[in-house]
């Protein structure tokens, strides 16, 4: 009442405050229409195999398709899902979406597997693995053909629970990814508990500059060694050159995604490069290949 009687100023503050505060409200009443639904939107990011060049999966990535605002991206919109209970709902569609569009790739030919993001919400719910377990016998998909992308944070947290979830997925044939490995804290400690863990995504903080700083450098090569000494596969994030891209194949890494390598682009646009046209102006990649 202070403020409001003080003067124009605090009046408008308080004005565009309650606009603000509208906003978010008529966002969050949209988000809780559209998380279960085609309003929601996969975008899938080639992995490219550096042994091979060739590309054998695809990470989902969801965008979200507002009526008037257009399209959203998940750090607009997931902080909103996860403070409102949605992400069960959008994480349940998400994964249904990816093994319907995965088991289709399929049947056309191409065993091509695809990875999905899980937040920490969806690793404490025990039924988490048992719901995957439905989607991929519904659509025929072979657990083999699903990476689970996790991250750090979410295993740094002694939860019994998580872990019960991430062992139960381990079991079922499902690939478990740490996800921008290195931007949290104690490391090391999270590294001996990575049994579970299949694959190792290095954040792309540390890719953007291991050409020019001989830190980081070191940080990527001794990463990738120490990975392999563990039996993890190690995958580059955000790979937007040719040099770097022959760096990391020099220095063995795995699997590499990025700009360079290719945008995340709609199901129909990868479905166009599976029907084995090579894509890229670098020609680094070949799509297509079997054998997952
Ligand atoms: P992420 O899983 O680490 O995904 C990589 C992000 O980096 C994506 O952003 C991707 O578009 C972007 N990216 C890929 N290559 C490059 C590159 O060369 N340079 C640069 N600068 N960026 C690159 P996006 O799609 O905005 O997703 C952001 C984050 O949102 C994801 O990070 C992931 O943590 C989360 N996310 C996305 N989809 C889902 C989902 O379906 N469920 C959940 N729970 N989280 C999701
Ligand atoms: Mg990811
Ligand atoms: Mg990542
Ligand atoms: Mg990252």
């Amino acid at each position: 009442y202070k403020a409001k009687r003080a003067g124009g100023g605090h009046v408008a503050y308080r004005r565009d405050d309650d606009q603000e505060s509208r906003r978010r409200l008529e966002l969050t009443a949209a988000l809780r229409r559209d998380a279960g639904t085609d309003a929601m939107v996969l975008h899938y990011q080639p992995k490219l195999d550096l042994n091979s060049g060739v590309v054998r999966g695809f990470e989902a990535l969801v965008r979200w398709e507002h009526p008037s605002l257009g399209r959203l991206f998940p750090d607009v919109f997931l902080p909103m899902a996860e403070q409102n209970g949605l992400m069960p709902a959008l994480t349940h569609n998400v994964l249904s979406q990816a093994i319907r569009q995965c088991a289709q790739w399929h049947a056309d030919g191409h065993p091509v597997s695809v990875a999905v993001n899980a937040s920490a919400t969806d690793l404490r719910f025990e039924q988490f693995p048992q719901h995957i377990a439905e989607l991929l016998d519904l659509h025929g998909l072979p657990a083999r053909a699903l990476t689970v992308e996790i991250t750090e944070t979410m295993m740094l947290t002694d939860c019994p629970a998580t872990e019960r979830v991430l062992d139960r997925l381990t079991a079922m044939g499902v690939d478990v990814s740490i996800d921008d490995y290195g931007t949290h804290h104690s490391t090391l400690s999270y590294l001996r508990r990575l049994h579970t863990a299949r694959e190792l995504k290095l954040d792309r903080s540390f890719i953007a500059d291991l050409l020019t700083e001989a830190r980081s450098a070191t940080i990527v090569r001794s990463t990738i060694d120490l990975c392999h000494a563990l039996n993890i596969i190690v995958v580059a994030e955000g790979v937007e050159d040719a040099n770097t891209l022959d760096k990391l194949r020099e220095w063995g890494c795995d699997l590499a995604q990025g700009y360079h390598i290719g945008r995340p682009g709609p199901a129909d646009e990868v479905t166009r490069w599976l029907g084995a046209i090579p894509f890229g102006d670098a020609g680094v990649t070949v799509f297509g290949d079997p054998g997952l």
